[in-house]
């Protein structure tokens, strides 16, 4: 059976088209990019042919994009290199809600003596933009927050953030790993310094990433090693997937439109359906500015966990936003960021869809949904009665 796949935020199908162009380069034209040969040097050609594909879609130039192996390392990078190019600041500023990618960093350069401030957000999943300007000293480095949150699709005001740092001298770092492909960027016209980027998020394979980084922007690789990347990023290129990476790119920017109509049609059809069909769910993150193909839905005296195993039955696939945290259920760090209630972050789920999504298998989410969430809720040792929250005793 063909699974029907809403969990596109956590990795997305590579387009047919991506795949074909790829295997040449895995089969016949396996030549290293760096070397003086033809046979190379045709394939050094195509990785410079993807550099402006991927720089076409964020408006960028090419010399602006280092390829890395995913996202996680081109935040990394961004964030190490802000540090090492200014050695006299010790202060960072994120947000409470970014991808472990950066959060995870940001409690090892803690532990490492730096200063980390994350902005909170408030029950919308929106920043509090006071604090931002409060957050911003004469010691900090580097400000890293994410265009667009992977669990609510909630969008940040990254440009406008990025302006104020700007004009207090402060470098701005971007994980758009969820936003680029989805919603226009343009980074010529933009205070932004570094943008981070994966492939496996726009249709192209994992392993693969990018980084850009403004022209001028002072600059320290993460990976030392041989010359390639221009010397920023050692290691020899993952060739098909670069080339992979560059047509999905591409392709991203021909289907935004599609995006933002087709994609955003059917969210929107599955968001409102469940929210009339199913008593006592609602949608977590501010509803008007979030990424097109993302819903975060709770639903309240229910596990998530609960709720993904029995749509697995049907083939569904989405995904929780609780972790399992040493052996206790946690809500995501995220929703609890945003102050949802216990009996509603526990019941979360993400639904994140793609152009691949077809309305019939949407309409068959929402015929299939609200009784698995009825089932469940019958088992649920809570349950309400009147306005009244009861524990169920047998
Ligand atoms: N940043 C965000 C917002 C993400 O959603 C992800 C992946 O889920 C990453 C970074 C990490 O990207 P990668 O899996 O390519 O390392």
């Amino acid at each position: 059976m063909n699974p029907i796949y809403l969990d596109n935020n956590a990795t997305t199908r590579v387009a047919p088209e991506v795949l074909e162009a790829m295997l040449p380069y895995l089969r016949e034209f396996y030549g290293n990019p760096s070397s003086m040969h033809t046979f190379g040097g045709q394939v050094g050609r195509k990785v410079r042919g993807a550099r402006e594909q991927v720089a076409g879609l964020i408006n960028a130039a090419p010399e602006e994009i280092i390829f890395t192996s995913c996202g996680t390392e081109s935040d990394n990078t961004a964030i190490r290199s802000a540090l090492a190019t200014n050695p006299g600041k010790r202060h960072i500023v994120t947000t409470r809600v970014e991808h472990p990618a950066v959060l995870s960093l940001g409690a090892r350069l803690a532990q490492e003596g730096y200063r980390v401030t994350e902005i909170p957000v408030d029950a919308e999943g929106c920043l509090n933009m006071a604090r931002y300007a409060k957050s911003l000293t004469p010691d900090t480095a580097i400000v890293s927050v994410m265009w667009a949150n992977n669990e609510t699709g909630v969008i940040f005001p990254v440009e406008e953030m990025a302006a104020q740092a700007r004009n207090r001298g402060i470098l701005f770092h971007t994980d758009a790993v969820q936003a680029v492909g989805k919603i226009p960027i343009d980074m010529k016209n933009s205070s932004i310094d570094m943008l981070s980027l994966s492939g496996h998020k726009l249709h192209a394979p994992k392993g693969v990433g990018a980084l850009y980084v403004r022209k001028g922007t002072r600059y320290s690789p993460f990976l030392i090693g041989g010359h390639q990347e221009k010397g920023r990023r050692g290691g020899t290129e993952n060739v098909p997937s670069i080339i992979a990476l560059g047509l999905a790119c591409e392709l991203a920017a021909q289907k935004m439109t599609r995006e933002n109509t087709y994609v955003k049609f059917l969210r929107d059809k599955l968001e409102d359906s469940l929210l009339e069909k199913v008593p006592r769910c609602r949608v977590n993150g501010d509803r008007t500015n979030r990424l097109p193909n993302t819903s975060n839905i709770s639903f309240e005296f229910v596990e998530g966990e609960a709720i993904l195993l029995r749509l697995d039955e049907y083939a569904i696939c989405a995904s929780s936003g609780s972790a399992c945290t040493s052996g206790s259920l946690q809500p995501s760090h995220v929703l609890r960021a945003m102050g949802v209630p216990f009996t509603m972050a526990h019941g979360s789920i993400r639904f994140s869809l793609s152009i691949y999504n077809t309305e019939q298998e949407i309409d068959t989410v929402i015929d299939t949904l609200p009784g698995i969430i009825e089932n469940l809720r019958a088992l649920s040792p809570y349950w309400e009665v009147g306005d009244a929250i009861c524990a169920r005793v047998e």
